[in-house]
């Protein structure tokens, strides 16, 4: 250990630390000590022969001296002569750490690990973008974006607000226990590798804003919903700091939020949460819209066994409170899946009165509005028979029958893996970095500027 501590000191005494400093990449830097190293022979053999730990610290002592050697900041190692060992500690909590440094391991560090690499034009609706994450290759984080919010005809108020998809993780995270949603291709395809950072979510937004030369000439205002890859209500504090911080980018680009939407498949701390921040005025005047997909009444497990640890009795109390906390109606999205046949071989069948009517019996017209989505199949999952107007005009008797306002919704991208449950993370690079270059240092400084 000596020996490190020695080296460290001839490099100072020689002065090369400041010549390491000057050198622009941090390859051209490693190459720099080692060659000094080498050169000035403070070391007899190879660099490579010191252990990885005397490599680290002696990589942490010139840090420490100002030059980047891309170590964590709060990354400290040093050696103890008391047992003769190396010990690794991070500076934040004072605990140890097998980080060994690594500023990628430890997600409280990252803090924008997504390039953008592909981007697919798909037909009038609107574009697919794929993201590599921590430099990764297929699958990918993916966004759409979209050149009118719904598919409501000209005239409408939809047709001036463009409308972004926007990931919260890379894969969904109830994958990682088996509990994804039997009809999501994200939850089925994706493996889930992390939640996204609040800078990453923001990133989304801010770069799929600036890319969007459509909407900008047009003076378009934008809606945020967060319904891409990955479960909402398990990354809550990124994804509310990336509402907040994407408000106050938009503010200084003088672009209207139109709203956000949080979409959740139920995870009743966060809509607790989510009702409470907005009426302690956290959001300001931001407008954030909950979503529930709940998709049943009884039988939900069989689709979605999330509801097997959050019950759709607790998912529905909790709207509840949220509503009293906002006075904000809930959108409760209701997709239509005819006979669709499981995993476990059984089929599930949620087009009838009596399936619709059990869910309705939970809920009140004054506090929740109905969603009957379209089920955009994906290759990969389950598929749902064909929906005629003879299976929806019942259902649509009912919702009218019990005063419940209600709308249709079509899939975006049935055709073109757009959206609409269709985010499977394929992709091979397409973007040209020159021309995306520009919106992407745009939006990476603007999050810098105003999300910490
Ligand atoms: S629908 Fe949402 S919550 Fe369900 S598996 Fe897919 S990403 Fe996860």
């Amino acid at each position: 250990m000596i020996l490190i501590e020695e080296i460290f000191k001839d490099l100072k005494k020689i002065g090369w630390l400041n010549e390491i400093k000057k050198l622009g990449s941090l390859k051209d830097r490693r190459i720099k000590v080692d060659e000094i190293i080498r050169k000035a022979n403070l070391l007899k053999g190879e660099i490579t022969e010191l252990t990885l730990d005397e490599q680290l610290r002696l990589d942490y002592l010139i840090q420490q001296e100002g030059v980047d050697l891309d170590l964590c900041p709060d990354y400290y190692i040093f050696f103890s002569n008391k047992n003769n060992k190396f010990h690794h500690l991070c500076h934040r909590d004072g605990q140890r750490t097998r980080c060994r440094g690594s500023k990628n391991i430890c997600s409280s560090n990252i803090k924008i690990g997504l390039i953008p690499i592909a981007k697919y034009d798909c037909s009038e609706e609107g574009a697919r973008y794929a993201w590599s994450l921590d430099g990764k290759s297929s699958p990918f984080v993916e966004s759409g974006s979209f050149k009118r919010r719904t598919k409501l005809g000209k005239g409408t108020r939809d047709e001036d607000i463009a409308a972004y998809t926007i990931s919260v993780s890379k894969g969904c995270i109830l994958s990682k226990n088996n509990a994804q949603c039997e009809f999501c291709v994200t939850g089925n395809s994706v493996l889930f590798e992390r939640l996204l950072t609040a800078q990453e979510i923001a990133l989304q937004n801010i770069f799929l804003v600036l890319d969007d030369k459509e909407a900008n000439s047009l003076n378009k205002s934008r809606e945020f919903a967060y319904m891409g890859q990955g479960e909402p209500g398990l990354n809550y504090p990124a994804v509310k700091k990336a509402i907040i911080g994407t408000d106050l980018i938009m503010k200084k680009l003088g672009i209207k939020t139109f709203r956000h939407i949080f979409a959740t498949s139920g995870i009743p701390d966060a809509i607790y949460q989510l009702g409470r921040d907005i009426k302690n005025g956290d959001y300001g005047e931001s407008e954030v819209l909950l979503h529930l997909s709940l998709h049943a009444g009884d039988k939900r497990s069989s689709i979605m066994p999330i509801n097997k640890q959050y019950p759709l009795e607790e998912v529905v109390e909790a709207s509840y409170n949220y509503y009293d906390n906002t006075r904000q109606q809930i959108s409760i999205n209701f997709m239509l899946l005819k006979n669709v046949a499981l995993k476990d071989g059984t089929k599930f069948n949620n087009v009838s009165v009596s399936a619709l009517g059990s869910l309705l019996s939970l809920l009140d017209p004054k506090v929740h509005k109905i969603v009957l989505c379209e089920f955009n199949c994906g290759p990969k999952v389950c598929r749902s028979e064909e929906i005629s107007k003879e299976d929806v005009n019942p259902l649509e008797d009912l919702l009218k029958s019990k005063k419940f306002l209600y709308k249709k919704f079509i899939a975006f991208g049935k055709d073109n893996k757009l959206a609409c449950g269709l985010l499977g993370g394929l992709a091979e690079y397409n973007l040209d970095r020159k021309t995306i270059l520009e919106s992407l240092i745009k939006a990476n400084n603007l999050i810098a500027e105003h999300i910490k």
